[in-house]
């Protein structure tokens, strides 16, 4: 299996060298040069395994440059039940009406970035060593906040590598902001940008880009490379949790072998959908895929009209894993819905870049909506789907979840469509209490409650405990209080690396 950059070039890269490149210098990303498939009675083998086997038999078809020990190996070390808070990595949940829940946020950070940033690190390091680079990697992160901590976790102390994340300063929860400034590790750093998270992804793709300042660190013996979603090493331990959801409701009885799924996604960068995208691709019986966002609904009007613009105002939410105007992976789609045509994907980029918008024009459109379908809820619609999924089936979802489900809903209502949904579930309610418990209890009983009273309510509403790495937050310092402009990243970069 070799990969190719989505804006074309003629360097056909192994997975090992994608991986640590991040994306490629042309400013395009990493995809497959094609997509491997699995046979149904593949699929239904994956019943009898648990999730480390199926997540081997998913990445030995992608990762086809590693030995199979080595596979082997980083899943050991990713998906160690010990970090991970229950017998499953990722449980699914089976609620009545058609509606289960896919919990993804089991991990150390509780968020379903876990998923791959505990993944990623381990196949970096041996990619390292298969490329024999010799050079220090820089991972630099923009993140809207679940990124930034799940990067640093699983990055931390790895040999090699150094991380650097910048987070909007007001824009992620009190929760994440703690989880983020009181990082441990002798290779992490932590920035604030005075700006959203727009910003520092933009900010973080110029730098990629920017060629002086590339080979003015190479001569200090640093390589940049990335974490976000953007790196093909992020995107293929994300494709396993849709084999490894069906498998589980083939187990249960729910469906049997070869009837169709919707997974319903609250979507942010296109990541976790697009790893949705490859799985039907493989051959993953999915009926629509449906892409739910919240009032940054970029996505829901370009896969309604076909025209993407985010020419439009940034709304700060309540589900801020997801106030994103610029979908970065949404070119791998451009990609494999065009057969390929990276001058047409890089003109649609360019358009982006300079108008802010592209159009794809009716035929692409008609292909993209017989596989996706989009919807998305205001703030509002969230808290009261919180409450009423808690009332109907004491569930305590977070309002990522929440925005999936209102728009699974939504969909059913619309199209009458009977398909089982399998609602994707990003997040722990703790992460975002605040909201939750304002769904739960209203506003008036948080007045004066801190971060932490907070935590202790919602475990005494749902049930649920809290995890340990949240509880802790209490009591850890914070080592990192910068803050710097946007236009200063760079800058900042330099005298991390320097000191
Ligand atoms: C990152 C994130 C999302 C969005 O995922 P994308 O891959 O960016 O589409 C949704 N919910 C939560 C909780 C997240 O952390």
């Amino acid at each position: 299996m070799k990969y190719l950059s989505t804006r074309g070039r003629n360097e056909i890269l192994e997975s090992a060298e994608a991986i640590i490149t991040g994306i490629s210098d042309n400013g395009g990303l990493f995809v497959p040069q094609s997509i491997p498939t699995l046979s149904l009675d593949d699929i239904a083998s994956l019943q009898d395994v648990n999730y480390q086997q199926r997540a081997a038999r998913i990445l030995k078809e992608f990762l086809t440059d590693f030995s199979s020990e080595d596979i082997d190996d980083c899943i050991e070390k990713a998906y160690n039940l010990d970090k991970f808070d229950g017998p499953e990595v990722a449980p699914i949940k089976t609620l009545g009406d058609g509606n289960h829940v896919l919990e993804l946020w089991h991990g150390p950070t509780s968020a379903f970035k876990d998923m791959a940033l505990q993944l990623l690190p381990q196949v970096m390091s041996k990619a390292l060593k298969m490329t024999e680079e010799s050079a220090e990697i820089v991972i630099l992160v923009a993140t809207s906040g679940d990124t930034g901590k799940a990067a640093l976790e699983g990055f931390k102390d790895v040999d090699q590598i150094k991380i650097i994340v910048f987070y909007p300063h007001s824009g992620v929860s009190e929760i994440q902001r703690l989880q983020m400034v009181t990082q441990q590790g002798e290779n992490v750093s932590v920035i604030a940008i005075k700006g959203n998270f727009d910003d520092a992804q933009t900010g973080v793709k110029n730098i990629f880009s920017n060629n002086a300042f590339n080979k003015e660190i190479a001569k200090e013996g640093f390589q940049l490379s990335s974490a976000n979603s953007i790196n093909w090493g992020r995107l293929v331990p994300q494709i396993v949790y849709y084999f490894s959801a069906y498998a589980d409701m083939l187990k249960a009885g729910n469906i049997t072998l070869g009837n169709k799924v919707n997974f319903v996604v609250p979507t942010g960068n296109f990541g976790n959908i697009l790893a949705g995208y490859y799985a039907k691709a493989m051959g993953l019986p999915i009926n629509k895929l449906i892409c739910a966002s919240n009032p940054n609904n970029v996505l829901t009007d370009f896969l309604n009209t076909g025209v993407y613009d985010r020419n439009r105002s940034f709304h700060k939410t309540i589900s801020p894993s997801m106030d994103i105007l610029i979908s970065s992976n949404l070119e791998r789609l451009l990609y494999h819905v065009t057969s390929g045509d990276s001058k047409q994907v890089s003109q649609w980029m360019e358009e982006l870049k300079v108008t802010g918008k592209y159009n794809i024009g009716s035929e692409y459109l008609q292909d993209i909506q017989d596989i996706f379908w989009a919807g998305w809820a205001d703030d509002k619609q969230t808290i009261r789907t919180i409450k009423d999924i808690f009332d109907k089936y004491s569930y305590t979802a977070d309002p990522h979840t929440a925005v999936a489900w209102f728009v699974g809903e939504e969909y059913r209502r619309r199209t009458s469509d009977k398909t089982p949904n399998v609602i994707l579930s990003t997040a722990s309610p703790y992460k975002f209490n605040e909201s939750v418990l304002e769904a739960l209890v209203g506003t008036d009983l948080l007045i004066g409650k801190s971060e932490f009273d907070m935590l202790e309510e919602l475990s005494r509403l749902s049930g649920i405990k809290i995890p340990k790495a949240l509880a802790g937050l209490k009591n850890v310092k914070v080592r990192f209080s910068k803050s710097c402009e946007k236009e200063e990243m760079e800058e900042n970069i330099k005298n991390i690396l320097t000191k």
